[in-house]
């Protein structure tokens, strides 16, 4: 795809334009046919990996009759494997769907303080147990946008979700909504561990994680992200992050108030 067409002794400029213009598209299709390969070696490899560990032990169980308190610890794992499996699967849905161009916005009038209370309220729970501190600051009056309820909830929820995962015990989780003009602003900022500015670049990048351990450990996927981006820009809006290493984070999301 890549190959250069050479035009030989035909030197006229609208050939050359026409070979440029074939060789800039062959070029995109290649690098959209590369991320696509990309994309579907690191899914086989997110679901290889619990699939190995879990074949491991219940051969190691197989092969050896084990004492009740070890076949009760392999099996826990192979349970663990299990949700994690059911987690990346569920992602994986998740971005399919925001990808396939024919599934619509389901839009309709949504009050964003509902919304967002709702959705703290569904995460308070995770945040108690890190003992991390949440505040949410609104300003008075209505804050309502044309949006899809379901959707903007699941990408708001990753947001503090993360800023509740990746907070150390005892930190604190800011939630803030504002309207500014015509759009509305949003502003998850967190006391956590923070992100380089090398590592801010790609964390919207599917199955991207800073920390693989620290990720795992807590149940991600590196697609969390992946399916904010797509669902924020989706509907009409933008998101970025702002980080500083060892201080925090915040996630900037801005969308129209009618898209
Ligand atoms: P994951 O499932 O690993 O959480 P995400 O796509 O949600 O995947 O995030 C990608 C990576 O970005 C995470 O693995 C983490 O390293 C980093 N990250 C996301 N949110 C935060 C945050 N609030 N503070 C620090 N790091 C974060």
């Amino acid at each position: 795809f890549t190959r250069r067409i050479k035009i030989g002794r035909f030197g006229h400029s609208e050939i050359s334009d026409m070979a440029r213009a074939f060789n800039g598209m062959s070029e995109q299709l290649s690098n959209l046919e590369q991320s696509r390969n990309e994309f579907v070696a690191n899914a086989s490899h997110e679901l290889k990996t619990p699939l190995s560990s879990m074949k491991i032990m219940i051969q190691t169980l197989l092969l050896q009759p084990a004492d009740p308190e070890m076949t009760h610890e392999f099996l826990s794992d192979v349970d663990q494997e299990i949700d994690r499996l059911n987690n990346i699967i569920n992602d994986l849905l998740s971005l399919a769907k925001a990808d396939a161009s024919h599934v619509e916005n389901r839009l309709s009038r949504v009050n964003l303080k509902d919304l967002l209370q709702a959705t703290l309220h569904n995460l308070e729970p995770l945040a108690q147990r890190k003992q991390i501190d949440m505040e949410m600051v609104l300003p008075e009056g209505e804050l309502t946008l044309q949006s899809d309820p379901i959707r903007l909830q699941q990408a708001i929820s990753n947001i503090i979700d993360n800023a509740i995962k990746y907070t150390p015990e005892q930190g604190s989780v800011r939630i803030e909504a504002a309207q500014q003009g015509a759009r509305i602003v949003i502003w998850v900022q967190d006391t956590g561990y923070g992100i380089s500015p090398e590592d801010q670049k790609h964390i919207f990048d599917r199955f991207y994680r800073v920390d693989k351990a620290r990720s795992r450990a807590t149940g991600g996927t590196g697609l969390g992200l992946a399916i904010v981006k797509q669902i924020i820009t989706g509907l009409g809006g933008s998101i970025r992050v702002e980080s500083q290493e060892g201080e925090g984070s915040t996630f900037t999301v801005e969308l129209p108030i009618e898209p």
